[in-house]
């Protein structure tokens, strides 16, 4: 890959930030002092570093700390290997609510790419990383910077809210002009020696002074760089449609001696989970109604109807799908969404 920063377009003259190698100087010495300590930033494996990538994608730094997700994670899966021949099984349990299952089976599909295509030798560029599974622009330009200090920028939702500012980008930031226009400060103020630290730096900043509605400008070390006066009013982005509201409506069947029937989801989201098999509410409305439960996925606001039926009462399925009575020992192993996970412990206790 050609050096970010030789590559990247001018930048109009009312977006150009006054200094450049100040700004990194600045960025770096208060990332040097203030820099969070997180378990990702302490190691150089690209394996480790590629599973944080994937493992924070959809997830917040908060609850990956508060649950030690990353560290179960490595402790169950250390290396390539172990993870290029886990059972689904296995790894859907151990991505347990973590949510968006493809993640972890576009990891497992990397790291099988790494071991038959690439001869274990992991990819050091972002063009070699941009070839795994799973893996697009900001995951491969992190991998390669964090792991290989290779001079890669990296844009994602932090460092995109904090560019918009500092160049006072009035357009929306989704369209692809403005995406363009991102990368390319990106790689302009990218600190081609000290890629790694100042990619860190960038992300950091966005998440913990330029946050989304309220912005920390009188304390925030670049703010003699930065060129806007209505920092609330960036990013320009399009409205997200409003959450679609749907009904579940679930059942909690279970034989007299303990064993719980469960279903595994097939579709593609969910794709081998177990959970509480559902039927239509028209099959449950004489069924004694058990409680309700709220979650989201998606774009959708979802209610869990959970209904009480006995084994000998049990309706048809409308779709076929695999329906399994388990023991609570059984359950434990099993990979389940997480909540049907909580659902099922309140119903176990009760
Ligand atoms: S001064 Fe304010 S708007 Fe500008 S980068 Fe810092 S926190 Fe963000």
């Amino acid at each position: 890959m050609s050096d970010p920063q030789s590559v990247s377009k001018p930048i109009a003259s009312r977006h150009a930030l006054r200094n450049v190698r100040a700004f990194r100087r600045t960025l770096l010495n208060w990332f040097a002092r203030y820099g969070a300590d997180y378990p990702w930033r302490k190691t150089r494996d690209p394996y480790a570093i590629l599973v944080s990538e994937i493992m924070l994608q959809q997830t917040t730094i908060g609850s990956v700390i508060q649950n030690r997700r990353f560290e179960r994670f490595l402790d169950t899966f250390p290396d390539l290997h172990s993870l290029a021949d886990a059972p689904e099984r296995d790894l859907l349990r151990a991505w347990e609510g973590l949510g968006y299952y493809n993640r972890i089976r576009n990891l497992q599909g990397a790291a099988q790419s790494i071991l038959t295509e690439h001869e274990g030798v992991f990819p050091a560029t972002p063009d070699g990383l941009e070839s795994l599974p799973g893996v697009g622009r900001y995951t491969a330009g992190a991998v390669a910077s964090f792991a290989f200090n290779y001079p890669a920028p990296i844009v994602d939702a932090n460092v995109s809210r904090l560019l918009s500012r500092l160049f006072d980008w009035r357009e929306q930031i989704q369209t692809s002009g403005s995406q363009t226009r991102l990368w390319s400060w990106a790689g302009q103020l990218l600190d081609c020696d000290q890629p790694r630290p100042f990619n860190s730096a960038l992300m950091e900043l966005g998440q913990t002074f330029c946050t989304p509605r309220s912005p920390a400008c009188p304390r925030c070390p670049v703010r003699d760089f930065c060129l806007t006066r209505e920092p609330e009013k960036l990013p320009r982005k399009r409205t997200r449609r409003a959450p679609v509201r749907v009904d579940e409506h679930v059942l909690f069947v279970q034989k007299r001696n303990g064993p719980v029937l469960l279903a595994q989801e097939e579709g593609t989201r969910r794709k081998g989970l177990w959970r509480l098999p559902e039927r239509s509410h028209h099959q449950l409305s004489d069924f004694p109604l058990l409680g309700t439960r709220n979650y989201g996925i998606t774009h959708h606001k979802v209610t869990m109807h959970i209904y009480r039926c006995s084994p000998s009462q049990l309706p048809p399925q409308e779709k076929k799908t695999t329906e399994k009575f388990h023991s609570s020992r059984e359950i434990i192993d099993l990979p389940m969404p997480s909540p049907f996970r909580k659902a099922l412990h309140s119903l176990l206790q009760a």
